[in-house]
This record gives C-alpha cells, sequence and structure tokens, in this order.
C-alpha cells in the first residue's frame, strides 16, 4: 500500500492550535480527496493523493469537520474535503485529475472522479430545482433536499456510448473537432450521450450513423467507465461495419478513416476506454 508522510512545515506549535486538534477525533490513516474548482489535490513529488491520518494534514478543525466519507480504496476510508485555498495546504498542489490516468488503478481514478462529481453536485444544488428555496445535504445518502417542498436531488450521471466500429483488418477512427481545435490529434474512436428516452443500443445506431453516416451491426457491450469530465458514465461497445460510405458530421469530426491495424495513428491515453477498445479490437484481429 501507498504510504506517505506528509509535510509538517505547518505543524501547529505550542497550545493555541493544540486544542482543537484535540477535539477530531484521532483515527487510522485515510485517503484525502481535496476537490476544488474541479481541480483534485495532487500529494507533491508524487502521482498519488494523499494517505495519512488526519492529523497530519495540518488543516483547521472547521474544515475537516465538514469532511465526507465517499467510500472505501484498499479498505480504508475516503474523504472528500471542499473549497480548501491552495494557499493553507502545505503538502500538495491542485492539478486536472487527468494526469492520474493510467497512473494509479482503476479503483482509485473512479474514487476521484466521485469525489470530483460529489463536489460538483453539491455545488449545482444549493438552490431548488423546483421552486428556488436554498437546499441542505442530505446525512444517510449523497443527495440534497429542498427545505420549502422537499424536493430531492441526487448527482447527475449522463449515460453515454463509446464504440469501436471494425470492417476486417480495419477500425474507423476520428479526429474530433474539439482535439483538432486544440491541436491534440488524437485519433479514436466514436461516442455520444444518450438521449432521453432512447435505448443505449438505438443511440450507439443514432450516433454513429450522425457522425460518420454509416450502419453497423453485431453490437457487443464490452465494459463500463465513470467519466467524470464533468458526469458521464461511459458504456464501451465494439460494433461491426454493415453498409454505407464515411460522411462525416463536420460540426462533430474533422475527419474519419478506416485504420489498418498495423498501421494505426497517434490513439487516446492508456487508462482510458477508448484505448483499450482500439487495443481490444487489434487483438481480436489479430487472433483472426
Ligand atoms: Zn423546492
Amino acid at each position: 500500500m501507498y504510504n506517505c508522510e506528509l509535510s509538517k512545515k505547518h505543524q501547529p506549535e505550542g497550545s493555541q492550535m493544540s486544542e482543537p486538534k484535540n477535539r477530531i477525533e484521532e483515527q487510522g490513516r485515510a485517503w484525502w480527496f481535496l476537490i476544488a474548482h474541479q481541480k483534485i489535490l495532487i500529494q507533491d513529488n508524487s502521482d498519488m493523493v494523499p494517505y495519512a491520518r488526519i492529523s497530519a494534514l495540518n488543516l483547521p478543525i472547521e474544515i475537516l469537520a465538514n469532511k465526507i466519507k465517499i467510500g472505501e480504496y484498499q479498505s480504508h476510508p475516503c474523504y472528500l474535503i471542499e473549497g480548501v485555498d491552495a494557499s493553507i495546504i502545505d503538502f500538495g498542489s491542485y492539478e486536472d485529475a487527468h494526469i492520474l490516468l493510467g497512473k494509479v488503478d482503476s479503483d482509485l481514478f473512479n474514487m476521484v472522479g466521485r469525489a470530483l462529481q460529489v463536489s460538483l453536485f453539491y455545488q449545482t444544488h444549493q438552490y431548488c430545482g423546483q421552486c428556488g428555496e436554498k437546499t441542505y445535504r442530505i446525512e444517510e445518502e449523497i443527495a440534497c433536499q429542498c427545505e420549502q417542498c422537499l424536493h430531492r436531488s441526487y448527482p447527475r450521471i449522463s449515460p453515454c456510448i463509446i464504440v469501436a466500429i471494425r470492417k476486417k483488418n480495419e477500425i474507423l477512427l476520428a479526429l474530433h473537432q474539439r482535439h483538432y481545435k486544440n491541436n491534440d490529434a488524437i485519433y479514436t474512436v466514436l461516442a455520444g450521450f444518450a438521449e432521453a428516452g432512447e435505448t443505449l443500443e438505438n443511440c450507439l445506431k443514432r450516433e454513429v450513423y450522425e457522425e460518420v453516416g454509416i450502419k453497423v451491426k453485431n453490437i457487443r457491450y464490452i465494459r463500463s467507465q465513470p467519466w467524470p469530465f464533468p458526469h458521464s458514465l461511459m458504456m464501451a461497445y465494439i460494433a461491426e461495419y454493415d453498409s454505407g460510405d464515411i460522411c462525416i458530421d463536420k460540426n462533430e469530426i474533422y475527419s474519419a478513416a478506416w485504420y489498418h491495424i498495423d498501421n494505426l495513428p497517434v490513439l487516446p491515453n492508456k487508462g482510458t476506454v477508448a484505448r483499450e477498445l482500439i487495443h481490444q479490437v487489434s487483438v481480436e484481429c489479430a487472433s483472426c
């Protein structure tokens, strides 16, 4: 298990700060997910969130008292702490969670995603969507309830399909406009959000047809991946080409083409389900 000693730079001296510290129940080590502005606090000189006793955080008691348990990782509790100013933290810095992809295992990455999503949920549900009154946080579950009309809200999760399309020994990969405009020439599989009242299978067929103008068949579910940017749940599939010629939606796609599995362009990072799908198609082609 990862272990760490946090900096003692701001260790309280004398009785002035020791009194409030004593009021926080000292427990074993825990994982600390500090979130501010949709970034995660990563410990200095590591690719890891802090794992420490609560006293080692050296944070004010009023901040520690608002910690929220969001789960467990490696049999140790995981706590979310929101909105702590970076200037009072001496053991790490806030970073984009993308940098942890492929560097931490999927269980920890998913817990980082949960922390980001729960934090965003609380930030965006301070008022009731039904009557506009103030809401309060429910203690027994992650939810906000209206003081006036009792309308209860839960974290928003947006289902999204992601699909690798195979044609013999080729795979369809696209350069999306958002990557092209960011000078990030990554070629990847297709993805899109499910609409209200739509099955995932119909969503997949619709998205593929809208984005590249082809029809697919033999749709196989592979696995899912929570994607907290900001609150997607990716459902990953592999499908076979059925009919049609590539005709791209230029609002979404800059270019798309069939690529032989032995000659692939720049791909998404490891740790993404997109990269995993492309790898799986390659393996299946090689075994034919
Ligand atoms: Zn209300």
